[in-house]
Formats: C-alpha cells, structure tokens, sequence
C-alpha cells in the first residue's frame, strides 16, 4: 500500500515504524522545517544538547516509549537522574517527590487528612474502573472523598493550573490516569528529545521511509472513481492524521458531519512556555520543578530549571530555566510581545532567588501553542473520535484520543502504533 502519514511528531514517526517494517510504502508529510512535533527542542551554536520548546521528560511507566527506544537499539541513550520537585505552602517550598513527601507535606494538616490522602491515593492506584470516574468530575469525587483540604491543598491546585475556567468539569478519570501511569523519577535522551527524533527520524530514512519536511497539507479528498486519496493531488491508498483536531476538519471538510462536530467540539488548553538561559543558577537548592498554585499571585503555572535536571556543562554553561502555563486560546499571554512577557515575569524570578537580577539574563525564547492538554469532560469516553473515520482509508490519531491517558509522548506512540495496525489490517 501507498500511505501518506501527516505530521512527523512521535505518534507519525511511530506509525511510520511500524506500516514501513510491514512492507508498505510510507511519505511523512510535516508542515515544519524539522522532525519532532511538539516536543521538538532547539539549540545555541554552544550548546551540545539541545532544551525542548516546551519541558519534557519521561516516566519510569513510559512502557510504550521505552519500549519504542529498545527496538531502536537506542536505550543505552536514555538517562534518569533524580531531580527535586517543590511546592510550595505558606512561603515556602517543601519536597514533593514521594508519597512520603507528600504525606509530610504541611498544607495537609494533621491526623485524619493524612489518613484520607493516603486511603483515597492508595484506592485510586488500586482501582481499574476508570470508567465508573469518568462519571463525576474530579472536583466533585476529591471533595467528597479526600476533603476539601486535602482537595484544596493537593489537588485543586493542580486542576486550576492545567484547566483554568474548566477546573471543575475535568473528570475524575483524568486524576485516575496521572495517579496510574506517572512516577517520581523522570527520564530524559542524551543530547536532548530533539536528538532523540532526530535519530528516530535516520533511520525512518534508512528504511526508506520518506519524510518530506516543509510540507504543510492543505486538503485531504476523496477520489470516488480510484477509490484512492488524494493529499494535496498525490494519490495515496491509505492516509493518517497526526494534527490536533481542529486541522484534522479542516484538512478533510468531507468528513460526515457528525464526525467532524465531534472534531470540533472537543475542548483543549493551550500553552505559553518562555525559556531563559541564565549566567547563574536559580534554584540554589538545586530544584528541579516548581509547582506554583496560581491563586499566589505567580504570573505562570510552573518553573523548571532544566539544568538542575540535567547538567549546565550541555549547554556550555548556560543555566537553562522554563516558566509555562497552560491558557485558554485568546489568553493575553498568546498576544504579548516576548519582552513584555518577560516584564510581566521578571518579579517572579526574585521569589526563587532574591539575587536574581535582569542582568543574569542571556537569551529567552517564547513558544506558544493552541493544542496543549485535551480538557476531559464528564463521560467523556462517548467524545473520543474513532481513529477509523468514517472516511474509507482515512485515520485519525491525535492528543484528544489517548484518553483515559493523559497527553504524552509515551501515548502518541501507543495510539501511533495501534493506527498502524488497524491500517494493515483493514
Ligand atoms: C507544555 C507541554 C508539556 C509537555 N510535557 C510532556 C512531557 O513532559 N512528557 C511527554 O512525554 N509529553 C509531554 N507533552 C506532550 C507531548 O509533547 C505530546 O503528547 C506529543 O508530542 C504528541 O505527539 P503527536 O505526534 O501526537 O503530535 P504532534 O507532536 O503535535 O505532531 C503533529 C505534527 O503534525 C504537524 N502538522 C500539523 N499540521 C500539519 C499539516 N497541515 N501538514 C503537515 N504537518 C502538519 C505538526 O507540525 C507536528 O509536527 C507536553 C506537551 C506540552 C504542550
């Protein structure tokens, strides 16, 4: 078969793996100059590794992506140092990297919410029946089951950061998922995830694969009389989508109208990230990840000082440091000009080291995009699109259906690959 596959992020590359090895005739068509996707990173002529546009690292769960590594022969490449993450409570920031971190942690009070936090994380790790919690939002659930302060401590936090005005329409499931498949020690590739695409992306070519960068599709239609598609007038037997699924309707307007409303009325986050190499380090205590709950006034969600996770010697020295936030698309932060971002961020970095000064600053860099983080509903599983569309030959695999999961790179792999067999076996 002749397949077209669009976008070369982890999930396209992945299926790309797989319909190539059985034997078919595989065109990567990707709309930037570079491989990657969203966790493409980018690189100072000083620096050996490069810093991804938007932070990234793996878990030990990752079994999908880590699995994808090992059969690329490239396992020995992957790294998991033990970096510090924080939170922070009346002024203060406190381990956050264990359940017994967490169980320690001040904001939980005494006696009877400890025990509650640890019940309600321990039932929740048990627990297979995500379904049952699809059926009531998180908010809801944690009120009811943890309480409102361990909820409003741990967990509310969190929602408020990634969901905004939808904090408390996420489900439950979504939390289910985070508590399963997540775990404190984090990985990362040697030289960066761009790198690590980059190498994906050889031996695609060494395969044969072809992957045609700069080429952003236009239009994917039907062609009735071969039966075949047609990708911007280039016949392909069968054809995969990769792109959030605003572009999928827009790429293929002769999907049945219901297909495309369930496309379109799926809601997401989108994501400002700025990135600053420092001539200092910040975080004097070496941590890694901040979470900042936004009702302290923080102009961002997160700050994450990449080389207390990874060594400055990578980037000649520089002192890499991200501030991100999840927004709603229309958010001011998507319009404001780099620099007066950074003034609106400025203030914010003294709060993690009272000598930071304007002057430690070398270079930042601001990425924006408007498909982030998938905002799961109530019963949200009956809003998942088919990766089969109705379309003959036409799939679908995308961020917004790897749920119960949340977004990650492990999950565009898994839902990469799972296309791919469905495509070969049709
Ligand atoms: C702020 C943030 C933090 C994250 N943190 C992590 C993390 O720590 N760990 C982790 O594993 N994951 C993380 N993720 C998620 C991860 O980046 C994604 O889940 C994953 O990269 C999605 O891969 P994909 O192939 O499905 O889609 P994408 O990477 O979005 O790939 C789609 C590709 O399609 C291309 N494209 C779009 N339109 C067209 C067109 N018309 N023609 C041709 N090409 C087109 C795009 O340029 C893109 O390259 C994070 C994401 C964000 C935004």
């Amino acid at each position: 078969m002749k397949i077209a596959i669009i976008g070369a992020g982890f999930g396209g590359m992945a299926a790309a793996w797989d319909l190539k090895k059985a034997g078919h005739d595989v065109t990567i068509f990707e709309s930037a100059d570079y491989v990657g996707g969203l966790a493409s990173g980018f690189k100072e002529p000083h620096w050996d590794w490069s810093v991804e546009k938007f932070y990234h690292h793996w878990f030990q769960s990752d079994g999908e992506m880590l699995g994808l590594i090992r059969e690329l022969g490239l396992e020995d490449k992957v790294i998991f140092p033990r970096p510090y993450t924080v939170m922070l409570h009346n002024g203060k920031w406190h381990p956050f990297d264990s359940i017994l971190h967490a169980l320690l942690f001040p904001g939980l009070g005494f006696g009877l919410n400890k025990i509650r936090f640890g019940f309600v994380g321990l039932f929740l790790r048990l627990t297979k029946n995500w379904r049952g919690l699809e059926k009531v939002t998180a908010h809801e659930w944690m009120m009811k089951y943890a309480g409102r302060q361990v909820y409003e401590q741990m967990w509310q936090p969190l929602l408020i950061g990634k969901f905004a005005s939808y904090y408390k329409d996420v489900n439950m499931a979504w939390l289910w998922a985070r508590m399963h498949a997540r775990t404190t020690r984090l990985g990362t590739f040697e030289g960066g995830f761009q790198k690590f695409a980059d190498v994906f992306a050889e031996k695609l070519r060494e395969m044969g694969v072809g992957i045609r960068l700069g080429a952003g599709i236009k239009s994917i239609n039907q062609d009735q009389a071969s039966r075949s598609l047609s990708v911007d007038g280039e016949s392909f037997d069968k054809v995969l989508v990769t792109t959030s699924p605003n572009l999928m309707a827009k790429l293929c307007p002769e999907l049945p109208e219901n297909y495309l409303k369930g496309l379109l009325e799926l809601k997401s986050m989108g994501a400002v990230v700025m990135t600053l190499s420092l001539k200092h380090q910040l975080s004097k205590e070496k941590y890694y990840w901040f979470n900042v709950p936004k009702e302290e006034g923080y102009p961002f969600l997160a700050l994450v000082e990449h080389t207390n996770f990874v060594s400055s010697e990578h980037f000649g020295g520089d002192h890499i440091v991200y501030a991100g936030d999840y927004l709603e698309v229309g958010h001011e932060y998507f319009s404001l000009t780099d620099e007066h971002l950074l003034e609106r961020f400025i203030p914010a970095f003294q709060k993690f080291n009272p000598e930071f000064s304007r002057e430690w600053i070398k270079k930042i860099w601001v990425h924006k995009t408007n498909y982030a983080q998938p905002v799961p509903l109530v019963g949200h599983s009956k809003n998942i699109p088919a990766i089969q569309t109705p379309i003959e030959g036409l799939y679908f695999a995308s961020m917004s259906q790897v749920y119960p999961w949340d977004r990650g790179t492990n999950f565009a792999v898994e839902i990469g690959r799972r296309a791919a067999r469905m495509m070969v076996k049709d």
